[in-house]
């Protein structure tokens, strides 16, 4: 009891404001690393609150860079916060906080992209995958080029409940442009579905929290950004390796305006793409001429079922690759048009 008081009642001590501490250490924000940073502690707070109750809970930061959201998620009472920033520049900075906050902050000087989280925390935090989720959140405000690539590799992390899902199903929120932001939670039917909404909502419970106004980064972005929070379902929506749900999603989505067995046939080489693709069709019973965007999951796991059954039919079909085809065509074509050219000559 006496310990969760302590959790609860643990405040920072009075130290320089972020803005000084940039100023003091001299960060300026790389454009080329797309560094925006947030000084407003009131809105960081906010983000930090739509990871839930931290109380003593265990949270891994991603980009931490000055600070702020780093003096909210420890203000929230956290037992363990765990920040990975790339740029050694912010070190000395985020030091003088793990000082304010002793046995609490452990830095890491890294690439997101390839630290390894399934050895950052100990074990004993973890839950069974259809348990509630772990006590363990990620939070992160990311540059935009970095959390797309990003959520794809935690989307497959989650279906192989590998990675930071290995101590189950770890909680995530992280910005985003706000564009994505609506890709990743839109619904069927919405102008934005596209192949992110389909592989983040086959895996999760996606919510969009709220909007940032790019006005409230230092230096300003063009774009606002969205807060997205992400719980892993007990049970994904389309139970097939996620390579080959990844796969039947990218097809589908290739031709965004047409009816999407123009993009779904391009799964299958071209001596078979008609009498295969009526099949899968057949199999997963979908009315044809409906666009990508108007398809549900439970239709997307209708044409993976059946695209997988007629993948154990044929071991080839699963490496086939439409794009690869098609560049090899074209290197082909440039190829006897160089041979015509030079017989000219
Ligand atoms: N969290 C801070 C805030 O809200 O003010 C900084 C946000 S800034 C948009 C993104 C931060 O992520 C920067 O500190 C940048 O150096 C860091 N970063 C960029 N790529 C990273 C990567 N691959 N791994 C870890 N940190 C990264």
């Amino acid at each position: 009891m006496a310990a969760s008081h302590k959790l609860a009642s643990f405040r920072l001590p009075p130290l320089p404001t972020v803005g000084e501490l940039i100023k003091l250490y001299n960060l300026r924000a790389e454009k080329q690393l797309s560094q925006n940073f947030l000084l407003d502690l009131k809105l960081t707070d906010k983000i930090v609150r739509q990871a839930g109750n931290l109380r003593g809970a265990h949270v891994c930061e991603v980009g931490p860079g000055p600070g702020g959201l780093t003096r909210s998620i420890l203000n929230a009472g956290v037992a363990d916060l765990l920040v990975v920033e790339k740029d050694s520049r912010f070190i000395p900075g985020l030091k003088l906080l793990s000082e304010a906050a002793p046995g609490k902050l452990r830095i890491v000087h890294g690439d997101i992209l390839t630290y390894r989280m399934d050895r950052a925390f100990s074990g004993k935090i973890s839950k069974q995958w259809d348990e509630d989720p772990p006590n363990l959140h990620i939070i992160g405000n990311l540059p935009f080029s970095v959390s797309t690539p990003l959520i794809i590799k935690w989307l497959e992390h989650v279906a192989n409940k590998t990675g930071p899902f290995s101590y189950g199903r770890t909680q995530l929120t992280l910005t985003f442009q706000k564009e994505v932001a609506e890709r990743l939670t839109a619904s069927t039917g919405s102008r934005q579905r596209s192949r992110l909404s389909v592989m983040s909502q086959y895996l999760s419970t996606v919510h969009s929290c709220f909007t940032i106004p790019g006005r409230a980064f230092v230096p300003k972005p063009e774009v606002d950004v969205g807060v997205v929070h992400f719980t892993p379902l007990v049970q994904p929506q389309i139970q097939q390796p996620f390579k080959l749900v990844e796969k039947v999603v990218r097809n589908v989505f290739q031709f965004r305006r047409k009816h999407f067995y123009k993009g779904l046939e391009k799964l299958f080489p071209e001596a078979s793409r008609v009498e295969l693709t009526q099949e899968i069709i057949q199999r997963a019973d979908i009315d044809p001429t409906l666009r990508s965007t108007q398809l549900t999951i439970p239709q997307f796991r209708a044409l993976c079922d059946a695209y997988a059954h007629l993948c154990s039919q044929d071991s080839n079909l699963i490496n086939y690759e439409y794009r690869e085809e098609l560049r090899e065509i074209n290197q082909e074509r440039r190829k006897s048009k160089q041979l015509g050219r030079n017989k000219k000559t």
